[in-house]
């Protein structure tokens, strides 16, 4: 979803995939038919959680019933918003109202506002601000209702939920997380390429832009403490016991810290590609959840994603890939203008969306491919994490000397990793059922789970590894080989495009 939403809100932005009004609308027409497709999801998403709230005031105990139909409408409705934010600039011309409103004139001509390419997916943002003040009530209302909350004091889930602004800003930090860097970025070059075109063209200011923007995804993790509201971990044993992991595996970042979601979020992730701008994340709930055998796991699973250098892959991989997809854009237009066609011009906004939409399948397809492979190599270090010397060893205890470095891997510390995904899979209601599925759950298992790949088909793989520790040697190779070769795959095509297409051309599609 953040990526599908990143391309969407740029595509919004962006000048070559701006949709025209339709004929006979005026700009009053097309802002008015604005507000009524996005007023329509919004009054949806009030209903359905109202009827939340109400069902839950009159019978409390039909709250298993309630909580799944509300599961199944939260999973659906945002779609349903983000499909009619679609429709406003696709159909009605919103982005293409913005560019004619807010205007100002430079030098005897009229050019968008800075910045106000950002009013093209303000809609959307809006909706879902309004849609989170009603799913702040129908999830208050479920907290208040849930078993967790009575039995167990200690669990995060029966801390005070939300307020409504804790609620709102707690979703607003996440969206400016995952969208704030790229959309930032995308709308700062618009301006400058607006407002100084002929500076913006040269190749030395471009290279150096390039250069910002990687400079600014190194230091961008700095920042996210602040963002999200994360926390130092409380001390105590668990605080102590990660710090010793973290010590025994050799893994290098700023702080580990705890991530406050009342819990609302079950997960732990890594941020950052230098120790000094890394961070190691845990939810609350997680923290609550896990046994500290399978919080090792978790933490050995994230220092593996840093030990074998997954989040510099991924840059570079989205690097290249920017510059392989630019450059074949590049070679098409040539053919397809050497052949003397041409698009009619209702259709020209296609050059602007094609692109985007190869981005889209491109990432969905390759970098998915990669994602899985390195998640997999991640769960084999979780694994390696809490292994003794002894690959077919019986299980620990408290004095079973654990190998340094992550070098090892037995079968204790594969059944560590397999129980902590199987947790975190229970605790955040996943669907953990066997391969026994019919196609299409298993197709729509993967849909949802492309970077990760599905939680039933990662705990198999280390059910697998338990039986068979070599196997853990075995697919760390083969995710090399991927790796490499797919790394050596994308120079090579972008290396033989750039004979074909002006170098500098490459440089400004970065
Ligand atoms: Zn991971
Ligand atoms: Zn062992």
């Amino acid at each position: 979803m953040p990526i599908l939403l990143i391309l969407l809100t740029i595509a919004a932005c962006l000048p070559t995939s701006r949709f025209a009004r339709p004929d006979g609308f005026t700009r009053l027409d097309s802002a008015v038919a604005t507000l009524v497709t996005m007023a329509l999801p919004v009054l949806l998403t009030a209903l359905a959680c109202r009827r939340v709230v109400r069902a839950l005031d009159a019978d409390p105990a039909a709250r298993p019933r309630v909580a799944r139909q509300y599961n199944w409408a939260r999973r659906r409705l945002p779609l349903l918003t983000l499909g009619a934010a679609v429709l406003s600039v696709a159909g009605w011309g919103w982005s293409d109202t913005v560019a004619h409103t807010v205007v100002v004139r430079v030098g005897g001509s009229w050019r968008l506002a800075p910045f106000a390419e950002l009013l093209m997916p303000l809609p959307y943002f809006i909706a879902l601000a309004l849609n989170w003040v009603s799913h702040h009530a129908a999830e208050r209302a479920l907290h208040r209702t849930s078993e967790a909350a009575r039995r167990n004091p200690d669990d995060p889930e029966s801390a005070e939920f939300w307020t409504l602004g804790g609620y709102v800003g707690f979703q607003a930090r996440q969206l400016a997380l995952s969208l704030g860097l790229a959309v930032g970025v995308c709308a700062l070059n618009l301006t400058l390429a607006r407002f100084a075109p002929e500076t913006m063209a040269l190749p030395s200011l471009q290279l150096a832009g390039l250069g910002f923007a990687v400079a600014a995804f190194v230091a961008f993790p700095r920042v996210v403490p602040g963002l999200l509201g994360l926390e130092p971990l409380p001390p105590g044993p668990t605080r102590d016991r990660l710090h010793t992991t973290a010590d025994r595996l050799r893994v290098r970042f700023t702080r580990i810290l705890l991530w406050p979601t009342r819990g609302l979020i079950v997960n732990a992730l890594v941020l950052g590609v230098v120790p000094q701008a890394r961070y190691v994340i845990f939810t609350d709930r997680l923290l609550s959840a896990l046994t500290p055998a399978e919080l090792d796991a978790v933490l050995g699973h994230e220092a593996g994603h840093v030990k074998h250098g997954h989040l510099w892959l991924y840059l570079a991989f989205l690097i290249l890939s920017s510059a392989f997809l630019a450059a074949l854009g590049g070679v098409a237009e040539q053919a397809f203008k050497a052949q003397g066609w041409t698009l009619p011009t209702d259709y020209d906004w296609a050059f602007g969306v094609l692109p985007l939409a190869g981005m889209g399948v491109w990432l969905f397809v390759v970098f998915g491919w990669l994602s899985r492979a390195c998640e997999r190599q991640a769960d084999v270090f979780g694994a390696r994490a809490g292994s003794c010397a002894d690959p077919y060893c019986r299980g620990h205890d408290a004095a079973t000397p654990l190998v340094e470095g992550g070098r090892g891997l037995c079968r204790t510390g594969a059944t560590n990793m397999m129980a902590a995904l199987d947790r975190v899979g229970e605790t955040a209601g996943l669907d953990r059922r066997g391969p026994r599925l019919t196609l299409r759950l298993r197709a729509k298992a993967w849909l949802r789970a492309w970077q990760h790949g599905p939680m039933s088909h990662r705990i198999e793989f280390l059910m697998h590894l338990a039986d068979d520790p070599a196997l853990g040697d075995r697919s760390d190779r083969a995710a090399l080989r991927l790796k490499l070769g797919l790394s050596a795959a994308l120079v090579a095509a972008v290396a033989g495009l750039s004979l074909l297409v002006d170098w500098a051309d490459f440089v400004r599609a970065l």
